[in-house]
């Protein structure tokens, strides 16, 4: 609990009108888009205007060890956001100005509460894109997604956020403001900074201002709907597809419970006795589109896929409708959606489907996946009850399985939700424990007290 005397310093930096101290109020940031993890209410939400007040706040804050939890839109999906340890939760919500776009050298600068989908509206007349995309472009923040090295559905051929990071200013723990990398394309002075605080999330600094990369906009596209008997021949599929050369800007897949659950939900006319279902668009000059498109059928068609053209404008938001729909269809279920990305090498996908379904048929639970299968960035997604504690049981036991099965298969824990807390147990399987020591003290370098974000990320010795 803050002083009375702490809490008017504070809230005196940004005004009353841009402070919450309300009970109910403060509910609403208790907890983010992250299901089945503690939820706790903070002492005061403070909404700075700048980042000299962000150098402030964070000044009275490391002077009081007071937690600060940063906040963009709370969408994450690792409980990053949640003030587990009370104290200030700072929302950059009004930090929210787009300061440049600079079209002579490709290069964005922005605020961190900018909103992903306004600042592609702002390039769009230039002819430019900001090409990572999550699921929430039109909500999420800049500031959020960096932090989170937010990746999406054109992961596979443009990569994810960190991919576009430039620069960035920050304020470190002890209010320090800092300017690390900018507009050139080439920097290879000191230690790459930009990138360490690229998927920090909020552990180690506050990201006051962010330099983005922009790409000009692909002139075609066109997209398939490839349906398949069996997950082999989908799994198969994804990887014959960049053998041949072909890198889609998306590839993605679902199985059947999500074909299901996606038709009842939207009703799109998917095929709902598919195994599985691919949705891929390839993109560039038209000779080149015209090229890939070809190369992608004749490898649905070889491995037993019917495949559906895209052919009009509204066919092809139909299709990208339907997979957008896929985790807030599924959601619509059960009462809790434990939604995890665990990441595999592409070779690996069709033995990862498998194996979520293996686990599903083990733990008798209800599990749809589907996801970024060109980049084997996969979402399993387990519908359940949370106040029912012997199938959450059966649900812990499989995601845990879940993660020894991924890192085995030489993938990873998150290929873009993140750690936060949600998965902090999990990191010793993929660093071991010399990796994690090393996590924890390039933290504590940074943070020796740990005031910024507590309890995600890196646990504290002995936690
Ligand atoms: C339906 C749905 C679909 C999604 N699809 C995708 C997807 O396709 N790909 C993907 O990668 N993710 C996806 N996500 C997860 C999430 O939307 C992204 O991680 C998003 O980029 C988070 O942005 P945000 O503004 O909501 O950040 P928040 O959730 O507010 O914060 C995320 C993390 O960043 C930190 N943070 C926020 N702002 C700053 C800052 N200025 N400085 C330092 N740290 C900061 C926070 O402390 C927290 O740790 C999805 C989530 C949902 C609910």
């Amino acid at each position: 609990m803050l002083s009375k005397e702490i809490l008017k310093q504070l809230i005196d930096i940004v005004g009353q009108e841009n402070a919450i101290t309300d009970k109910v109020d403060l509910l609403t940031y208790s907890y983010d888009s992250t299901a089945d993890v503690p939820t706790e209410t903070p002492d005061v939400v403070l909404a700075p205007a700048n980042t000299a007040q962000v150098s402030e706040i964070v000044k009275i804050a490391a002077a009081h060890k007071i937690p600060i939890y940063t906040r963009g839109s709370g969408t994450n999906l690792s409980g990053g956001t949640i003030p587990l340890k009370k104290g200030i939760v700072l929302s950059m919500r009004k930090m929210n100005q787009i300061k440049q776009v600079d079209a002579e050298n490709l290069v964005a600068i922005v605020e961190p509460g900018v909103v992903i989908q306004d600042l592609n509206n702002a390039v769009a007349p230039h002819g430019l894109i900001y090409p990572p995309d999550p699921g929430t472009v039109a909500t999420a923040t800049m500031g959020g997604s960096v932090a989170e090295n937010s990746g999406g559905l054109r992961g596979l051929k443009y990569g994810v956020t960190k991919h576009y990071v430039m620069g960035m200013e920050v304020v470190l723990s002890n209010g320090d403001i800092v300017r690390v990398g900018g507009k050139t394309v080439k920097n290879v002075t000191g230690y790459d900074l930009a990138m360490l605080f690229t998927g920090s999330e909020g552990t180690l600094a506050i990201i006051t201002e962010i330099t983005v990369k922009l790409m000009p906009a692909p002139q075609f596209k066109k997209s398939f709907l490839a349906i398949f008997k069996t997950l082999e021949d989908a799994g198969n599929t994804v990887s014959q597809i960049v053998e041949n050369k072909v890198i889609p800007a998306t590839l993605e897949i679902m199985d059947n419970a999500t074909i299901r659950t996606v038709e009842n939900f939207a009703k799109v006319g998917l095929p709902v006795e598919a195994a599985a279902l691919l949705l891929i668009e390839v993109d560039g000059l038209e000779e080149v589109v015209k090229r890939d498109a070809e190369v992608v059928k004749q490898v649905v068609i070889k491995n037993n896929g019917e495949l559906k053209v895209a052919e009009t404008e509204d066919e092809r938001a139909t299709l990208w409708a339907a997979r957008r729909a896929a985790l807030p269809a599924l959601a619509s279920l059960n009462n809790t959606t434990v939604l995890e990305d665990a990441t595999v090498p592409r070779s690996q996908v069709t033995a990862m489907l498998v194996a979520c379904q293996e686990l599903g048929k083990k733990y008798n639970l209800t599990i749809g996946t589907f996801g970024h299968a060109g980049d084997g960035n996969l979402h399993p997604t387990i519908l359940c009850d949370s106040k029912n504690a012997d199938e959450m049981s059966r649900v812990h036991k499989a995601v845990d399985e879940l993660f020894e099965i991924a890192v085995n298969m030489g993938g990873t824990l998150s290929g873009e939700h993140g750690i936060g807390m949600a998965k902090m147990k999990y990191l010793e399987l993929e660093f071991g424990p010399t990796g994690v020591d090393l996590l924890r003290r390039v933290k504590e370098a940074l943070d020796p007290d740990y005031i910024l974000n507590p309890g995600k990320m890196v646990p504290l010795k002995g936690e």
